[in-house]
């Protein structure tokens, strides 16, 4: 009977994700309209989408609920000399992790590597939510000691809190950078550079230019948002690629729209 309920559900996933994918490509100023038309590799039930933004870097993209609708989650794949560097996890929840150990076999297949080692970039799970399926495997997880102590209050096993002291990461031939603005989405966000290929994962912090509002503020801190926002503008003047936490990802237009937001989430505030 579990097993039916189970598969039921799955099942009901699926079409649902089937029904968001249908809607989205059709849709223009949709998730994924852009991207659709640069190289993609997907698993059979397209619950997981890489897209190539160069040869060393990829978009990993999943899906989850979230207030009864689908929403995508964008994570990156770094190509580097030493192996794979994963920044979040897919979007695994409610103590499963699944979709994560797919992300990880769809790495090992397509990439011919293994993921040396990973950031979370918040506590939430859009970004830890598969932090188990990494351990599982001997991934090295790295964090801020802020998204560290939260994983832990939230119930997820501790990523290491290596970042506030060594914010920059060299991998071979690679060199990722870390950092944390101050609080915006999150009292954790954090943003990744990759200054070789001036691709700024924003993560959370940042919204798409199809975001017409700031999504879930549930842990926001909305007065701090704008200002840590204009930390990253000023930190990265010559980023060419920003990608969101959610929806397409685009130029460091994403930047001044997620500060346009802010300013609209406070003007309709009484
Ligand atoms: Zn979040
Ligand atoms: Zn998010």
């Amino acid at each position: 009977m579990k097993t039916g309920k189970i598969s039921l559900q799955k099942a009901a996933f699926s079409l649902l994700l089937a029904l968001f994918l249908v809607t989205s490509f059709s849709h223009p100023t949709m998730a994924q309209s852009k991207q659709s038309l640069s190289t993609q590799i997907t698993n059979n039930d397209q619950s997981i989408i890489f897209t190539k933004l160069n040869e060393k870097v990829w978009v990993h993209t999943s899906f989850n609920e979230w207030n009864g609708t689908i929403y995508d989650h964008n994570g990156l794949i770094v190509l580097t000399s030493k192996g794979a560097v994963l920044i979040d996890t897919a979007w695994d929840s409610g103590g499963d992790y699944q979709k994560t150990e797919e992300l990880l076999r769809m790495i090992k297949k397509h990439f011919k590597q293994k993921v040396h080692l990973a950031i979370v970039t918040h506590a939430h799970d859009d970004s830890i939510g598969g932090i188990q399926a990494l351990l599982n495997q001997g991934i090295d997880v790295h964090s801020t000691k802020l998204t560290a102590k939260l994983a832990k209050e939230y119930g997820y096993p501790s990523p290491r809190p290596t970042l506030d002291k060594k914010p920059l990461l060299k991998v071979g031939d690679t060199v990722v950078e870390t950092y944390y603005p101050g609080e915006g989405h999150s009292p954790d966000n954090i943003t990744v550079w990759l200054p070789q290929h001036k691709i700024l994962f924003g993560g959370c912090l940042i919204k798409s230019l199809d975001a017409t509002d700031l999504g879930n503020t549930a842990d926001a801190n909305i007065q701090q948002w704008g200002p840590s926002v204009r930390k990253v503008i000023k930190k990265y003047p010559q980023v060419k690629t920003v990608i969101p936490g959610h929806e397409s990802w685009g130029d460091k237009k994403l930047l001044f729209h997620t500060l346009y937001l802010i300013k609209q989430h406070q003007q309709n505030q009484p």
